[in-house]
């Protein structure tokens, strides 16, 4: 006899996220490595974060509050909702997996679109539903109204990944708005708005105003990309007290750390540190698109902090091979559900140049 593992585990994707800056130094046999991989910000945390990281060191001999009570006020504060309405998880997909979880049983659906975020197959995988992928639509954008088609008595759960990941395309919340009015009302819509903050179609709070008029809709977000906080793990649900509930109920009682607590809740409260980074954001996603276009490449409009590049008939594993060379770690599209192309992360100037300088030399 030998230890059996559970038979989800066979069905579980392998989620390989972007190479660790350690292990690319490594693997490149260099310090110079430049990672943008990862959708993270180039920028460290804002000083105060760092400074209220600090402080709070000196009581992790305590748990951390189960129920997160200060940061889920300081969030409940900036959108005018209830603490009672807002959920925290370490990391906004510690709240996709607990979400599956909590709605799902086996042979339910769950439906995404893809190329969308590589996390959502787990979701199925784990909690035993089914699977249900809609491919983008022309220009990578989400297709709604394929999704909708797909909609069943047995789905429990839609992700709209908004702007998406990988492709960096943006639905316009009116968009967002049509489409939850047409789904019915028992499936849950997860608006994974982890990007949010980046795109310029819209207010980006607009969908915010959803929540009001749909008691299925979840918003979520993180503070892993915009506000630099991705070695914490925090991420927060705009949802409703039931799923709250429900998402609390599946998960272990202290999976927001004291340190990811102290910094989101110190995070939030500068928007306009927010707005700046943004700023800079969309300052480096002009200059890079327009680079990109000087050497042939066509990628769709980027409302995101990374963009998705079409190879065309340029070999994926090669241009990532010739850039690896370079010091430059970038996400293939092989692993993201979209061959033949590339993924970057927009880091600081210095690093989009080099970036944009050895990609010109590997095509
Ligand atoms: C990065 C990302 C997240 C956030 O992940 P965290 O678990 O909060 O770090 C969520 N959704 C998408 C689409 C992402 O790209």
């Amino acid at each position: 006899m030998t230890v059996t593992f559970a038979q989800k585990l066979a069905r579980l994707p392998q989620y390989e996220a972007g190479m660790h800056e350690d292990a690319a130094r490594e693997a490149l046999g260099s310090e110079d490595v430049v990672k943008l991989a990862s959708n993270e910000s180039p920028w460290g945390p804002h000083p105060a974060v760092i400074e209220a990281v600090a402080g709070a060191a000196k009581g992790l001999n305590r748990y951390p509050d189960q129920h997160s009570r200060r940061l889920r006020r300081r969030i409940a504060e900036r959108f005018d909702t209830d603490p009672a309405r807002v959920a925290v998880g370490n990391g906004s997909c510690e709240i996709l997996l607990a979400a599956a979880e909590a709605l799902c049983e086996p042979g339910d659906e769950i439906l995404f679109a893809w190329p969308a975020f590589s996390i959502y197959p787990h979701l199925a995988a784990l909690s035993g539903a089914r699977e249900i992928r809609v491919p983008l639509a022309e220009g990578y954008v989400h297709d709604l109204d394929a999704m909708l088609a797909e909609v069943t008595a047995a789905t429990q759960l839609v992700c709209v990944c908004n702007p998406n990941n990988p492709t960096g395309t943006h639905l316009p919340a009116e968009r967002i708005a049509e489409f939850c009015a047409r789904v019915p009302d028992h499936v849950t819509v997860v608006l994974d708005e982890a990007y949010i903050e980046f795109q310029t179609n819209d207010d980006p709070d607009a969908t915010v105003d959803l929540l009001a008029d749909f008691p299925n809709l979840v918003v979520l977000r993180t503070f892993s990309k915009v506000h630099g906080l991705a070695g914490l793990r925090c991420g927060y649900a705009l949802c409703s007290a039931k799923f709250r509930g429900a998402v609390d109920a599946v998960r272990q009682p202290f999976s927001v750390n004291e340190l990811a607590q102290t910094a989101a809740a110190e995070a939030i409260l500068h928007a306009d540190d927010v707005a700046e980074r943004v700023e800079r954001t969309i300052v480096e996603r002009i200059f890079v698109a327009e680079r990109l276009r000087e050497l042939g490449l066509e990628p769709p409009e980027s409302q995101a902090n990374f963009s998705w590049i079409p190879l065309d008939d340029l070999d994926e594993a090669e241009v990532i091979r010739r850039l690896g060379e370079q010091g430059i770690v970038v996400r293939g599209g092989e692993g993201l559900g979209g061959p033949g192309h590339i993924r970057v992360t927009y880091g600081t100037r210095a690093q989009n140049v080099r970036f944009l300088d050895a990609l010109a030399a590997a095509t």
